[in-house]
């Protein structure tokens, strides 16, 4: 009898047509197979640990929420409390179930006021990053009115399908975060007159969308491609953390509180009134007389501030967070074995530059990389395994010229 020629028991390969063909105890499986298996065995598991993560993030109380941010935000204490009960209750406001009784919980998108570089994105991608949800960090100057140049306000929406790699649960449940809210303020007091492209008209667009409707999104964005099919995204469900600098509201903010533009005084009640910061006075009346339209503001419900960054601040910006930039300096620098330390003199000396050049803490960054790219440079492959930048040094490396460089580039 001729001797039975094995075959693979999932797909039915002879033995001859595969590379390997594994035993079992009573049946055969062929490379082909195992590779396909342990494919879809990676993508359960990573469903998986999504699927549990998120319920477990979901579970994580106000205080647990701004422990996380701490890690890798300074200061904004009030913020990050805002922050916490927001995304607390907009993920309670998922797991509602449905009670019978009439109470619908409103959405808690979110609107943060502050100067640039105060760290708004740094924010929202935290929050993102701490929920495990995709984000679509979007620039409102961008947005247009359906049929200007521009984007279309479902462009955000193609942003979000982006970054949950088109898995549309996932997207439906992610977080928008939209820059330069106040870009598309109202333009002019009389909006009946002007009709103004990308003000008014961007932020009707933007209403349905952030109080939650079904969108046709183009998944490839743009209008480029009239065949693509459209994708319907819900946006019931979508976190929406808008952010402005909104330059000037102050003068609206002084005004109600009834202060004379130059030097100050107390308002009715008692209260001092810090004239350095008048931000965290701001109310959401502020924002409409700024040029945001009632409608909008009622949609982003919790208005916050951003402190501006003090010299402490930004001292502690370079070497606490999680990834601060003098810790991936280091790490940068340990991978050559060299090891990087920088005095508490060279620190404060990058802090004072920063703010003599206006740079903010983004200009940190900058700062670093000109006093460092030469060893960066220079030292990778010699037999040099220490590097330490005292104040001295620092001040050597940022010529008036390099500063002054990286102040027009900022
Ligand atoms: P914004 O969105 O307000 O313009 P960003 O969030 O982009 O500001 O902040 C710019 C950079 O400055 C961030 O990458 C971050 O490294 C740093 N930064 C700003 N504020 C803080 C802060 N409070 N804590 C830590 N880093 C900050």
């Amino acid at each position: 009898m001729a001797k039975e020629e094995l075959e693979c028991s999932f797909c039915g390969r002879k033995k001859p047509e595969t590379n390997l063909l594994i035993a079992g105890l009573d049946a055969h499986i062929c490379n082909r197979c195992i590779e396909q298996a342990h494919g879809i065995v990676v993508e359960e598991s990573k469903d998986a640990i999504s699927d549990e993560l998120s319920a477990e993030l979901m579970l994580k109380k106000p205080q647990q929420i701004k422990a996380f941010l701490d890690e890798y935000i300074i200061g904004q204490e009030h913020t990050k409390r805002v922050m916490s009960v927001a995304v607390y209750n907009h993920y309670k406001r998922l797991l509602q179930s449905p009670t019978g009784d009439d109470i619908e919980i409103q959405k808690s998108n979110i609107i943060m006021v502050g100067q640039t570089g105060t760290g708004k994105t740094l924010m929202a991608k935290t929050i993102a990053k701490m929920l495990n949800v995709p984000l679509a960090i979007v620039d409102a100057t961008v947005l247009t009115e359906a049929g200007y140049v521009g984007e279309d306000v479902e462009g955000i929406l193609t942003r979000l399908l982006q970054a949950a790699d088109y898995n549309l649960e996932k997207a439906e449940r992610g977080i928008v975060f939209i820059d330069e809210i106040d870009k598309i303020a109202r333009k002019s007091d009389n909006p009946s007159i002007t009709r103004d492209v990308s003000g008014e008209g961007v932020q009707q667009a933007l209403l349905k969308l952030l109080e939650g409707t079904v969108v046709n999104v183009p998944p490839k964005g743009g209008r480029k491609h009239p065949d693509q099919k459209f994708i319907e995204v819900n946006t019931e469900n979508i976190l929406f953390i808008s952010g402005g600098a909104f330059d000037g509201v102050e003068r609206f903010i002084s005004r109600r509180l009834n202060m004379s533009a130059i030097g100050y005084k107390a308002s009715h009640d008692d209260e001092m009134i810090d004239p350095d910061n008048l931000l965290q006075y701001i109310t959401p009346r502020d924002l409409k007389d700024f040029g945001l339209i009632p409608e909008i503001i009622g949609r982003l419900p919790v208005l916050t501030y951003m402190n501006p960054l003090d010299e402490n601040t930004l001292r502690a910006i370079l070497t606490e967070p999680k990834n601060a930039i003098i810790k991936q300096y280091k790490k940068l620098f340990s991978m050559d074995d060299i090891e990087l330390s920088i005095t508490e003199g060279a620190l404060k000396f990058i802090v004072n530059k920063a703010i003599e050049y206006k740079l903010g803490a983004r200009g940190l960054r900058s700062l670093c990389e000109e006093i460092l790219t030469d060893d960066m440079f220079n030292l990778p492959g010699t037999s040099q395994t220490k590097l330490n930048i005292t104040k001295t040094y620092a001040e050597g490396k940022l010529t008036k010229t390099r500063l002054k460089k990286l102040k027009a580039v900022s």
